[in-house]
């Protein structure tokens, strides 16, 4: 009955690594933290999604239709320009989840991606494991990234990594923030191919869906082109694109 138990367990801890690859290096390589979000792989995210969605998603009368885009990690000189470029074409709009410290370090790109109609979302200074932090600590993170949003902040916040537990959701709503997660994640951040993002977008998404994408963090030619690929056929389905924020 032990080594029943046992072996199920080694299991399912195989499945979880096996799952997330970020994990395998994240805490020991720093850079890995960054360059490979585990966003994915945190259990509790399709919970938040929801209880999100209720609330957040501005959602438009008659028109069902309606997906809604994020990007994490930027803003970044080299990937967030291509994406607005794209974003333009479809007449659409979408969610940044900025971190605090690329807001402050690329201004201009922030005022691209509102004057664009875009809207931006707190994603903490430096992409912190928020739930490492002291309560302080999790108060100056927020609010400091809140100020560098300025005029342009919401009350819309992604965890990096998907981390959060009662503290860090406490320490949000203190400021009047929202955790917002995403109901697909194409994992577009282990650069599987532009077509397999595109298949994983385009297979997966419905109507409300929030897509989780990253313009920044990595190498995002991927990105871009797979979400060109798939903005190309499900417009064509009839699908528009708005800010879940
Ligand atoms: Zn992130």
């Amino acid at each position: 009955m032990t080594a029943v138990a046992g072996f199920g367990l080694i299991s399912a801890l195989l499945v979880f690594l096996l799952q997330t690859p970020g994990l395998w290096s994240c805490p020991f390589v720093p850079e890995h933290c960054f360059d490979r979000p585990i966003e994915s792989s945190e259990s509790e995210s399709s919970e938040g999604s929801y209880a999100v969605e209720q609330s957040v998603v501005q959602r438009a009368e008659g028109d069902p239709a309606t997906i809604y885009l994020t990007f994490d990690d930027g803003p970044n000189p080299d990937w967030t320009p291509q994406i607005l470029d794209l974003l333009a074409q479809y007449g659409a709009r979408a969610t940044f989840f900025v971190t605090g410290w690329a807001a402050t370090t690329y201004p201009a790109l922030i005022d691209r991606i509102t004057s664009e109609g875009h809207t931006l979302g707190n994603h903490s200074w430096g992409h912190e494991n928020l739930t490492t932090l002291t309560s302080n600590e999790l108060q100056q993170n927020l609010r400091r990234t809140q100020a560098a949003l300025g005029e342009h902040a919401t009350p819309c916040m992604r965890p990096p990594y998907f981390a959060s537990n009662d503290d860090v959701r406490r320490g949000a709503a203190e400021l009047g923030l929202q955790l917002v997660f995403g109901t697909l994640e194409p994992q577009d951040w282990t650069r599987p191919g532009a077509d397999v993002i595109a298949e994983r977008i385009v297979s997966s998404a419905y109507t409300g869906s929030i897509i989780v994408l990253h313009d920044g963090g990595g190498e995002r030619s991927q990105t871009v082109a797979g979400l060109a690929l798939a903005m190309e056929l499900l417009s064509s389905q009839g699908y528009r694109f708005e800010a879940v924020c």
